[in-house]
């Protein structure tokens, strides 16, 4: 076991308090819907929730993979749920949000990964929300032919798929994944509809070092993704990876500094950035800028 270390003084969270963080709460469990906020103990909840910003996974809450970080249970998932499309569609629209961020499980044990799902979780936000932008953070559909395409025909606003950590890190901490592959579907969505935005992101402080994180960027641009986020790894339980350094806020500023000067249109990090965290105001501040 991995003992959790003290976290720093920059890494305050406020406790949910605020009665809107009750409402978004009660309407997730009204929908029966899961949501990565609770399921990977996000530290920004109660900030989150407190304005509407819940961030739902569909698919279940078993994922096929076991990553080092990541909270989420692993298993062997039950059936998808058909009518899972639109009743997330119904809670983004009382949401009444502006911009919305989907996530999923990752489902090996389907034929196509959940592309169809996720496509069908797209179109029925749209129906319900026409206003409203949708970004989805996928699964990494290794050796799923056509689920890349299938999913951006569905025309998100933004591809998000995170590469996690520097590829170094990759047989400890994203075991069952693949840096390549990760890095070929956000290449492959660009190549297939240029006019949807694609995203990533990484955490920090699992032993990277700075020039391997520059690689990344490298990499990431390459394959012309338009969005990054970086922030601090924190360790959900004793059985996770060990955190390895906390990272203080002004060499994330240096790192955001770094990624602007690489050419990404949209940089978040901080130590509590998460590839959902102020979404909606980078995607809004985009579109007017
Ligand atoms: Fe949820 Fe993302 Fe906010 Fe965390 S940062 S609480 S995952 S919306
Ligand atoms: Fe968690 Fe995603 Fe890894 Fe599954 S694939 S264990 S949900 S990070």
């Amino acid at each position: 076991d991995n003992p959790i270390q003290r976290k720093p003084a920059w890494i305050r969270v406020k406790a949910p308090t605020h009665p809107v963080y009750h409402e978004t709460r009660a309407l997730m469990r009204a929908g029966n819907l899961a949501t990565v906020c609770e399921e990977a103990a996000c530290p920004n909840i109660g900030e989150c929730w407190s304005q509407r910003h819940a961030t739902m996974m569909i698919m279940g809450e078993i994922c096929t993979r076991a990553c080092a970080f990541c909270n989420v249970a692993t298993g062997m998932p039950n059936p998808l749920a058909v009518d899972e499309p639109a009743r997330v569609a119904d809670a983004v629209a009382k949401l009444g949000l502006r911009h919305v961020v989907i996530t999923s499980v990752d489902r090996d044990d389907l034929d196509d990964g959940g592309a169809a799902h996720f496509a069908g979780v797209i179109g029925a936000i749209r129906a319900a929300s026409p206003g409203t932008t949708i970004e989805i953070l996928t699964p990494d559909f290794l050796r799923k032919p056509g689920a890349a395409e299938t999913v951006t025909e569905a025309r998100p606003d933004v591809f998000n798929h995170n590469l996690e950590t520097v590829p170094r890190l990759y047989p400890t901490i994203r075991p069952g994944a693949r840096y390549f592959q990760s890095l070929r579907l956000l290449d492959r969505v660009k190549q297939i509809d240029p006019t949807i935005f694609t995203k990533s992101g990484m955490m920090v402080g699992l032993g990277e070092t700075r020039a391997e994180i520059g690689q990344v960027m490298d990499d990431l641009r390459i394959a012309d993704v338009d969005f990054l986020t970086i922030g601090q790894y924190l360790q959900p339980s004793v059985k996770h990876a060990a955190v390895e350094r906390f990272v203080p806020p002004d060499e994330f500023a240096e790192l955001a500094a770094m990624a602007r000067a690489k050419g990404f249109l949209m940089v978040s990090a901080t130590p509590l950035t998460r590839s959902s965290y102020h979404a909606d105001a980078d995607f809004a501040a985009l579109r007017t800028a």
